[in-house]
Parts: structure tokens; sequence; C-alpha cells
């Protein structure tokens, strides 16, 4: 852990830290964090930035949901390679203003970190005229499922129902307050980390992880695999009260877009881990792009929709 805090108050800082995450962080007291791989797996690694201003108001989010939706979106990246967590390193600007108030922040970390199994390596703190969080998260797998491996006649799956974070997002950029529950989606996203592995233990073949809005994010998977995509529009799972423009263009779902050669057992899925497996389309035999499909025939985006032009 270093700190560049100045003098004073950095190591109270570290201290309140260590002692409010108890268990949870592991081996903070050395200059860099040591971690024993787990024989035959390979490591997965990932890191994500989370920027007052640039990805979030404070205004929208307590600390500790702040906290919590940083290291999510990092953990979720793991869950895209079907990795299991193996610690996080929590790097942390902060305003004068955070520092009465770390401890906050610092739990909604916790919370993140504790939901995905894992424990805490170490960090960092400094001081920044905005907020920021940096989440290096280190994973391991036996066969991390990357977006390679789709390929024509695939089925395309996805998990949860999208569109609630875009419609939150929208009404907290306009100085509204979303429902609840739409709220509650953005603040309150799942990695799904768990359901990835044993998605992948079931045939899932290639994966990412919607971050960028289904639309953005099944044209990646086009891309990785010179494929195209058709979805049929009316069976993309849309959030309670939602459009489907929103659960179309809508980032930061945290939720899973997947290929499998052959069915993948959905109810089970649901049964299991109380979230919806949807097959939505399939790879087409030829074409590097996505489509929307209704009824077999391609359909233009819904209307104030751009994230077709791709
Ligand atoms: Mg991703």
């Amino acid at each position: 852990v270093t700190i560049e805090l100045g003098a004073g108050r950095e190591f109270d800082l570290i201290r309140q830290l260590r002692e409010r995450w108890g268990t949870l962080a592991v081996g903070l007291g050395d200059d860099a964090a040591v971690i024993t791989p787990v024989r035959g797996e390979r490591m997965v690694l990932s890191t994500d930035t989370s920027l007052e201003h640039v990805h979030f108001e404070r205004e929208w989010l307590s600390l500790a949901e702040i906290g919590y939706r940083a290291t999510t979106a990092a953990l979720s990246d793991l869950a895209a390679m079907a990795a299991t967590p193996r610690g996080v390193l929590v790097s942390v600007q902060l305003t004068p203003h955070d520092v009465p108030r770390i401890i906050e922040l610092a739990d909604g970390i916790a919370d993140a970190v504790r939901a995905a199994g894992t424990v805490i390596l170490g960090g960092n703190l400094s001081r920044g005229d905005v907020l920021g969080l940096t989440m290096t998260v280190i994973g391991g797998a036996f066969a991390p499922l990357g977006r390679h491996g789709a390929r024509p006649g695939d089925m395309l799956y996805v998990t949860g129902a999208l569109g609630g974070p875009a419609a939150a997002l929208r009404a907290l950029t306009s100085g509204e307050t979303p429902p609840a529950a739409v709220r509650a989606r953005f603040a309150r996203p799942a990695a799904r980390i768990v359901e990835a592995r044993w998605l992948a233990a079931r045939g899932a073949i290639a994966c990412v992880d919607i971050s960028d809005g289904l639309a953005a994010d099944a044209g990646h998977l086009a891309a990785a695999n010179d494929a195209a995509l058709e979805i049929a529009i009316d069976r993309i799972p849309v959030f309670a009260g939602v459009g489907v423009d929103d659960a179309l263009a809508g980032g930061e779902e945290y939720e899973l877009l997947l290929a499998a050669r052959a069915p993948l057992p959905h109810a089970e899925f649901a049964e299991r881990f109380g979230v919806a497996l949807t097959a939505i389309g399939r790879v087409a035999e030829s074409g590097k792009d996505v489509r929307l499909m209704r009824d077999g025939k391609r359909v233009a985006a819904p209307p104030g929709h751009d994230h077709f032009s791709r």
C-alpha cells in the first residue's frame, strides 16, 4: 500500500481501512501483494477507472454506491472471462471532502469484494481534485472464456433484464429521481461471476459483459468473430418499466452476452441463480455486423436509436 496524502492523516486512513476491512484485506503490510497461483490456472487481469464528472456525479450516488459500482464494474470483466477472482487492488484518489467519509467508500468496496468471494490485496491512496477509483482485479481460470470462438449457427444468450441503468442515468442526468427499482439496477449492479463459470462449464463458447450496451457489445462480439449477430428484438429481456431502446443502447449493465453451439439450460440457470437467461438470437452465416430481427426479417433500429450505424 503506497500513500501520497502528505503528512499527518495518511497512516490514520490506512489504519481505518485495514480495521474496517478486517479479514477481507489480506497482507496489506508489505510493499507488494503476493499471490500463489492455483496450479494449472491461467491468470486473468483487468483494470477499470471510475472518475467523478467522467463516469459519475456524486449527487447521483452515495459514497458506498460509488465504491461498490467501481469495484463491480472491474470484477465484471473477470466474469466475462469466466475467471474466479483471486484479489483486488484498490487505488483511490480522494478529495479533501472525501477524507472524513472514507469508511463509507470502503464499505461499498467491501460489499462488492465480498459478493465476488474475493479479497483486497493492496492499493494506493492519493489526493486529487476529483474522486477517482481504479480497481485492478486479478483472477484465475483453467479455460478463460474470451470473445472469440463463436461461429455461424451458434445461439446467443443474455443474462438478466436490460435497460435499467440507462433509464436511471437518463433520469439522473436530467435532474429527476428514477423509480427505486430502476435506480437500484444502476447503483447496485451485480457481476455475474459464478453464473459465467456455470455457463462456461455447460457450453458457452464466447462471452462479453455488457458494459457499453447490448448493441455496442454485440458489435464487439461480431467483430471479434468476424461474424454477423442476429438479435430478435422481441426477445430482448427488458427491465420492468423500461423501453427496448434503453435495453439496446444502455451501458453499465454488467450482464453477459454469450454464444453457445447448443441450447443452454436456461430454466435450470434461472432456478439456480434467480436470474433470467434468454435466447435472443444467433450467429448468422455471413456478414460482420449486428442485425435486429422481427419474425425472421431484418428491421430498423427503434426510433431514437443510433447505435446500429457501426
Ligand atoms: Mg468488458
